[in-house]
């Protein structure tokens, strides 16, 4: 985010995105990347990963008290070839733009356009992880990625895609 920081400090906002195992082996990961480039959004990592049943506890910490919470780290740690695409996105109000794109968390009820509401039909099974608030955001990166992994570079475009 270097460069404009200092003048447009919500432009540096990031959030976390991440293709679950259903999304990964339904050949979504280049579809969800499409989908984040053409909106403008800055890719600054990126990274295949078998996710540790660590990272996910971590991860989602907030429901580890829901009934569904055993059947939801077993999902993300499922199988030999399971494997996660995150990707770390940084633009204008990033986490609610993808929140939006991402759409809502029961895939019945996500609409059509949003990702789950385009590629997938339940709650168990919705292809993609979007971080659901700033602070959440930053913790989720620090959690799934090293610092040295993030990537500083400025885009040639930026003044095509903001004012500042
Ligand atoms: P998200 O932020 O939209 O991903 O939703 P949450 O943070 O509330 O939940 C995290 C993930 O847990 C969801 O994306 C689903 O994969 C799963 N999940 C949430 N609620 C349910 C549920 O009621 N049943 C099942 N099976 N999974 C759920
Ligand atoms: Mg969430």
């Amino acid at each position: 985010c270097l460069g404009y920081s200092s003048a447009a400090p919500e432009i540096c906002e990031r959030t976390l995105i991440a293709v679950k195992p259903d999304g990964v082996q339904r050949r979504m990961v280049g579809e969800v990347i499409k989908r984040f480039e053409q909106r403008g959004f800055k890719l600054v990592g990126i990274k295949m990963l078998q996710a540790s049943e660590a990272v996910l506890s971590k991860h989602y910490h907030d429901l580890q008290k829901k009934p569904f919470y055993p059947a939801l780290i077993r999902y993300m740690a499922s199988g030999p070839v399971v494997a996660m695409g995150s990707m770390v996105w940084e633009g204008h109000n990033v986490v609610r733009s993808s929140r939006l794109m991402v759409g809502e968390t029961d895939s019945s009820q996500a609409k059509p356009g949003t990702v789950r509401g385009d590629f997938s039909v339940h709650i168990s099974r919705n292809i993609i992880h979007a971080s659901d608030s700033v602070e959440v955001a930053e913790k989720e990166i620090g959690l799934w990625f090293h610092t040295a992994e993030l990537i500083t570079w400025e885009t040639n475009d930026h003044s095509d895609l903001y004012q500042v």
